[in-house]
């Protein structure tokens, strides 16, 4: 199905000159080289993303400018400067060294959206350790599949999440420190190799020499979203840095002036390209709002700090659309300029209630963990088509393989969706699972296992991923195209598509869908559904079976989890929940 172009005079508020201006032409000059020679980097060659982030600023007047605008749950207000940032970040540097942390040694933090985490993970890199931030809401036993996976050494925490922590350090011979935030200084008695923040980083210096790492060196784990199955340690080098500055300028449009806001957690890839590595190394002030979502929370936060950038993420844009345009209407969002959006297919459904309730479409982009900065996207000074991702990054090259990931389809086929191996950005390894590794390549090309089109102009279009494809009546429908039909019906807030065995057809579609507020399950509405689908879709892709649920299974991070859809229709073992949102 597709729907008219949105032409981006419509929707883009081109109040600033935007930083790509010619997509045919930034993609002919482009050489990521140019790009390294935006950053400072060090005399031998070498890279550390901390320095780019924050200290290669303090030279320059952006040195007190303001890099965090920081809002805790209960309120609380502070304010980073790059100064205070490079300050605190040496102390925690500092520290680290302190307690005989060494480089390459495994620095993990678990905690909320505080500034300490933030702190933490920058001073992690200065001494050329490896960060992996965690989510906070996972419990014990999913710190302690991904600390044990690779063998932590320190652990950042709160006060608050210790106890979790305390269920599983004996679990952990290699994790040797603790390392406890207490805000607010609630009585807390420091446990076994716990040691506490506030008091170490009293006692440490602002100066400190940073580590000289190489640009290969690794610098990041990050553990996948567990959509697929068991979560993957993805391993970045510290040249990563270069494909989050360069996407954050051209993609993200991020600009001097800008105060900029990404809604996701360092516990995912997101809240770290774009909500440190992105937005820092190119300068520019962000906000970190410690609170969990709630829609008016949103557009407070929007309109208090007069975001101009603001990056989310579908299953977000979904519960605003679910809460309603009269509280969009409650609140003054004119500074709003640009929107992005990442992390699961964006429907065009929540396009069109994007311009409708804030005169602005998201810009759809597609990236993994794997690829640690966006590959592909809609850029501000191109149309939108609903439902397409967009063009291939300007120094990415993507293009979609047949069935056996060996030869190159034409415009509009579905197949697999590839890149070209090497970008800067590009994954190492996945911790412990080299093997695995090894076979997402072939050819050189890095095999994401999404499946997709492109069509004559160079646009992607998601269909699924690979595992998510239905093989129905000799045809692949994939489950993106369904759920957008489907999303579009009034009563409809969410929709998840999965295949179930069929003598006859092999598989065919169930549908299971969760109702906005003020609509009640029935057959009828059933009917309804299932009659709006068909008026949206070829025959074969239309739900044969469609079943309400309060909510879809979802990851922490907002994905839709088909497979335990899946799992759970066909009586089939879950496989790893850790990052179920429950
Ligand atoms: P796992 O690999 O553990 O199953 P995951 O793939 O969900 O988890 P992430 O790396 O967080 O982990 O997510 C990347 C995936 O998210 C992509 O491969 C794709 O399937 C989906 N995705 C991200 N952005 C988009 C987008 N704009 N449109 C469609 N799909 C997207
Ligand atoms: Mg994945």
């Amino acid at each position: 199905m597709k729907y008219d172009p949105i032409t981006k005079e419509d929707v883009t508020k081109m109040s600033v000159t935007p930083n790509l201006l010619n997509y045919k032409k930034a993609r002919e000059d482009f050489r990521w080289e140019d790009i390294v020679r935006e950053l400072d980097g060090f005399d031998d060659g070498g890279l550390n993303i901390a320095y780019e982030a924050i200290d290669r600023h303090i030279k320059t007047p952006i040195k007190n400018k303001v890099a965090l605008y920081w809002e805790g749950k209960d309120g609380e207000t502070e304010e980073y400067t790059f100064l205070d940032l490079q300050r605190l970040s040496n102390r925690f540097a500092n520290v680290l060294k302190g307690l005989g942390v060494r480089k390459g040694d495994r620095i993990f933090t678990f905690g909320d959206r505080i500034p300490e985490i933030y702190i933490s993970l920058l001073g992690g890199l200065k001494i050329g350790g490896v960060i992996g931030p965690l989510f906070s809401a996972f419990g014990p036993d999913a710190v302690k599949d991904r600390l044990g996976d690779c063998e932590a050494r320190v652990l950042v925490t709160t006060a608050k999440l210790a106890g979790k922590v305390k269920e599983i350090v004996e679990d952990l011979p290699a994790l040797e420190t603790i390392i406890i935030v207490n805000r607010g200084n609630v009585p807390y008695e420091l446990g076994n190799r716990e040691v506490s923040y506030e008091a170490l980083m009293n006692q440490a210096s602002d100066a400190l020499d940073i580590e000289k790492t190489d640009k290969e060196d690794y610098a990041i784990i990050h553990y996948t979203s567990g959509t697929t199955g068991k979560p993957k340690g993805v391993v970045h080098a510290h040249q990563a840095v270069v494909g989050h500055y360069a996407t954050a300028k051209y993609v993200l449009d991020l600009q001097p002036e800008d105060i900029y806001w990404c809604t996701a957690d360092p516990g995912w890839v997101t809240g770290t390209s774009y909500g440190i590595f992105g937005p820092w190394s190119n300068g520019i002030s962000q906000v970190v709002y410690e609170g969990g979502f709630r829609a008016s929370n949103w557009y407070r936060v929007i309109e208090k700090y007069r975001v101009t950038v603001w990056y989310s993420a579908p299953t977000a844009i979904r519960m605003l659309m679910k809460a309603g345009t009269e509280v969009v209407e409650k609140y003054d969002l004119a500074s709003l300029r640009y929107l992005a959006s990442v992390g699961e297919p964006l429907n065009p459904e929540a396009i069109f209630w994007g311009n409708k309730a804030f005169g602005l479409s998201f810009h759809d982009n597609w990236w993994q963990t794997e690829t640690g900065c966006i590959q592909i996207a809609n850029y501000p000074v191109q149309d939108i088509r609903p439902g397409s991702m967009g063009r291939s990054f300007p120094g990415v090259t993507a293009a979609i393989l047949d069935d056996k990931c060996e030869k190159e389809l034409p415009p509009g086929e579905e197949g697999h969706l590839v890149l070209r191996a090497g970008w800067p950005s590009m994954f190492r390894t996945y911790w412990n699972k080299q093997e695995l590794y090894d076979s997402m390549f072939n050819n050189g090309w890095y095999i994401t296992g999404d499946r997709a089109t492109m069509d004559m102009d160079g646009y992607f279009w998601f269909v699924g991923r690979a595992d998510d494809v239905i093989n129905t009546a000799g045809h692949l429908v994939g489950p993106f195209e369904v759920e957008s039909a489907l999303v579009e019906h009034p009563a409809v807030a969410e929709a998840g598509v999965i295949g179930i065995p069929d003598p006859l057809a092999m598989e065919v579609v169930k549908a299971f869908v969760s109702l906005k507020d003020g609509y009640e399950p029935s057959d009828e509405l059933m009917r309804d559904i299932k009659k709006f689908a068909r008026k949206k879709l070829h025959a074969v892709a239309c739900p044969r079976k469609i079943e309400f649920l309060p909510g879809l299974p979802k990851t922490k991070s907002g994905k839709i989890m088909r497979r335990l859809l899946k799992a759970r229709e066909l009586g089939l073992p879950e496989g790893d929940t850790s990052t179920l949102e429950e």
